[in-house]
């Protein structure tokens, strides 16, 4: 990671923290974490470069405002950047927008009730209660999609939290499915 790197992103660890903090406020907030997973595409598309994963990603903001001093900073696992894994946490979340996707449909046919809670990794629920100090109502559809879009931004920075503790600040970005699909060749992630 250099200076400049470090520099570019300082202070948008600020969105990552708000993100959270709002679905306290309304989960409906969280619906604008759709905007996080598709903005880095859409730059990608227009720039042909990663601009969102070197300069505006306010995870790895997070991560690097967190964990640069704490960092265990262990080598990464034999492994751990093989192709395979990268391939394997795709599909963990292709899964997960799918079923996002379908049980949101499902919802909104009026099939199935709301899942009106946090999970981690698709199935432990959180048990922690949502104050929701806004008070205003929005469709079952959008509730329920609401928390999927919470659970898994949640889960993936879970996830990136203790990698980054473990290993190096950004090590979750050598896994992440928006690096694996916007890099043509291996990179070297550096904390
Ligand atoms: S790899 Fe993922 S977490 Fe890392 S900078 Fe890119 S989008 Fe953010």
């Amino acid at each position: 990671m250099t200076k400049n790197r470090i520099s570019t992103m300082d202070g948008l660890w600020v969105i990552t923290v708000l993100f959270f903090s709002l679905g306290f406020v309304h989960i409906g907030f969280s619906l604008l974490g759709l905007f996080c997973m598709g903005f880095p595409f859409a730059l990608y598309l227009k720039s042909g470069e990663k601009l969102w994963c070197k300069k505006y990603c306010p995870r790895a903001s997070l991560f690097l405002r967190i964990l640069h001093k704490i960092s265990l900073k262990k080598p990464l696992l034999k492994g751990f950047t093989k192709q395979n894994v990268k391939t394997g946490v795709l599909i963990y979340f292709g899964i997960n927008v799918f079923f996002a996707t379908m049980s949101t449909i499902m919802v909104s046919l009026g099939r199935v009730a709301p899942i009106d809670y946090v999970r981690f990794l698709i199935v432990f629920p959180i048990p922690v209660a949502f104050p929701q100090l806004l008070q205003f109502t929005i469709s079952p559809w959008l509730l329920h999609l609401s928390y999927r879009i919470y659970s898994m931004m949640l889960t993936s920075t879970t996830i990136g939290l203790i990698l980054g503790f473990l290993y190096v600040p950004r090590a979750w970005c050598v896994i992440c499915p928006i690096q694996t699909l916007t890099t043509k060749k291996p990179v070297k992630i550096q904390g």
